[in-house]
């Protein structure tokens, strides 16, 4: 089955995602499960936990259909021990909130080495987060999404995703999600469908298909290679519509959240429809 979605709204509680997404047609989403811009956050309450359950069970939409992003504040690769202790306390604390509210993934960026460290002790240090944070939780994966390899993040080359997975100890709860954006701006081509293939060999033969989580269906403003992180409607960008139609045929993006994080919120609805249309499998409700 295919499960296309979008990153909506939890302002509120999180018990409003499921409605966000049930509005605009969606059969998968994405969320924060807290203030993305803010370290700290009340817990989750058990009312709210409850409903958010409870709406996620009414619409259809099962743990393999929703991705949760943390907070962009977060760098579990950061260079100073201050900086790296408040990003593991809080991504543990997003962790926890996932497995609370019954979610088997949690989407984050890898983190920066602002200039401090080398690549490799960046991502050293990302790994060793991934471990701490799985020794603490339970039945939650920690899900590496791919940069566009702005300033000094990491993740932006599928090997740096293939050398944290190498250094996890648990095998069986960390995965990738690819945003398409950012993988075009970091170099991989994904224009026409020859591309696509060679791009996707190259992260089967690099990662392998079975970490993959779920996907950021995202056009791109700026060229091939740009190492700039702007996002644009589909088919509106230097990417074009064939990689998503690639994406929506392929059966290796089956039973994953596939997730638009496009900038006009207004064209949801028919971006997820054209995906599904492009799938050839009926949208949620139809
Ligand atoms: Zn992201
Ligand atoms: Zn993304």
């Amino acid at each position: 089955m295919k499960y296309f979605g979008a990153h909506v709204s939890a302002s509120g509680g999180v018990e409003n995602a499921p409605v966000n997404a049930r509005a605009i047609g969606a059969g998968a989403f994405a969320l924060f499960t807290k203030n993305q811009r803010q370290w700290v956050a009340a817990p989750l309450s058990d009312a709210s936990i409850a409903a958010f359950k409870q709406k996620c069970a009414e619409f259809g939409f099962s743990p393999r259909q929703i991705l949760p992003h943390d907070s962009y504040l977060i760098n579990l690769g950061h260079p100073e021990s201050a900086g790296l202790e408040k990003s593991r306390t809080a991504f543990l604390d997003e962790m926890s909130r996932c497995e609370q509210l019954g979610l088997d993934r949690l989407n984050f960026h890898p983190g920066s080495h602002l200039g401090q460290i080398s690549v490799e002790q960046c991502l050293d240090r990302v790994a060793e987060s991934i471990n701490l944070a799985l020794d603490r939780t339970h039945g939650v994966t920690a899900v590496i999404e791919n940069t566009a390899g702005q300033g000094s993040n990491v993740g932006f080359a599928f090997e740096h995703l293939a050398y944290i997975i190498d250094k996890v100890e648990d095998k069986s709860r960390v995965g990738i999600c690819i945003d398409t954006c950012h993988a075009f701006a970091a170099g991989y081509d994904l224009r026409t469908r020859e591309a696509c293939d060679r791009t996707f060999a190259k992260l089967e033969r690099t990662v392998g298909f079975q970490y993959l989580r779920g996907m950021h269906l995202n056009d791109a403003m700026k060229p091939l290679a740009s190492r700039v992180d702007r996002h644009r409607s589909l088919g509106e960008g230097e990417l074009g519509i064939e990689v998503f139609r690639y994406v929506a045929t392929d059966p290796r993006f089956d039973d994953l959240p596939l997730i638009l994080e496009t900038p006009d919120e207004a064209l949801w609805p028919a971006e997820i429809v054209r995906l599904y249309e492009m799938a050839q499998v009926p949208a949620p409700g139809k």
